[in-house]
């Protein structure tokens, strides 16, 4: 069985976002961008299914502009066989998009399993995944903590769901996403980094998988993007009493 991950090119989580000055998104110039959190969770998770047997071969897919090729690198020297990268330019790709970009992927690649992340971090939509398996006819198991392959034609997904856990049976092919307990991802080593320049990366273009430009084009308009308000510093109190009159006078709390 073949795996295919997704892996989005997000702003890094350590950077801390700044909003353009003119409030029309987020400042992305020489900003360290890398691969989502939750999609290194999904391309970890489909090595550990290909190592413990369960698939034959590791496929990595973005969406995106031509520096996504570093993001699937990064995934290739983690370990994964081969890459997809579908250059769709500076445009902004929303997840209806991203999901039917993958269907025809999908379609091409004829995997098992799809793993996504829950969600990316950059948008937070927590959408594509679940779009994807609308769009396919598929299963679908989200906030995955665990995914056990039972045999060729199931696996069983453990969901992490308010107030506990879930485990379904998913009937195969499906679509997983990643939580965040799924697994820790591995850091790559040098030598695999150096191996990964040279693993293939195919580039279909629109045309090459039956869609066009219309076929993904924004269906929303960002109006206005806004960093949140600053908070104010907190002061310390010498006693509780003082805490307490406080609370009761200033705050209004009490
Ligand atoms: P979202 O619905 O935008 O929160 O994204 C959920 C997941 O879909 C991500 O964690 C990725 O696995 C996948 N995904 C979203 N956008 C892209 C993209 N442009 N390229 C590849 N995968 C993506």
């Amino acid at each position: 069985m073949k795996v295919l991950a997704a892996v989005k090119r997000v702003v890094d989580y350590n950077v801390k976002v700044r909003v353009k000055s003119d409030g029309s998104g987020v400042e992305l110039n020489n900003v360290k961008m890398s691969i989502n959190p939750f999609d290194e969770i999904a391309v970890e998770e489909a090595i550990r299914l290909k190592e413990a047997g369960n698939a034959s071969e590791v496929v990595v897919v973005s969406i995106g502009s031509s520096k996504s090729e570093e993001t699937l690198r990064s995934a290739l020297a983690m370990g994964a066989d081969r890459g997809v990268l579908v250059d769709t330019g500076d445009t902004n790709i929303e997840p209806l998009a991203v999901a039917k970009l993958l269907k025809k992927v999908v379609e091409q690649e004829d995997p098992g399993l799809v793993i996504l992340g829950k969600q990316a971090i950059d948008d937070d939509c927590n959408q594509t995944g679940q779009m994807l398996a609308a769009l396919l006819g598929w299963a679908q198991g989200t906030f995955a903590s665990d995914v056990e392959v039972v045999n060729a034609t199931s696996a069983k997904v453990t969901r992490e769901v308010d107030g506990g856990l879930q485990k379904v049976l998913l009937k195969l092919p499906a679509v997983v996403t990643s939580d965040l307990r799924l697994n820790e991802p591995r850091y790559a080593s040098l030598p695999n980094i150096m191996k990964a320049k040279k693993k293939p990366v195919a580039k279909p273009t629109l045309a090459d998988l039956g869609l066009s430009e219309a076929d993904i084009a924004p269906r929303l308009e960002v109006i206005e993007t806004r960093a949140p308000e600053t908070r104010s510093a907190g002061i310390k109190v010498a006693s509780v009493t003082e805490l307490v009159e406080k609370l009761k006078h200033e705050a209004g709390v009490l």
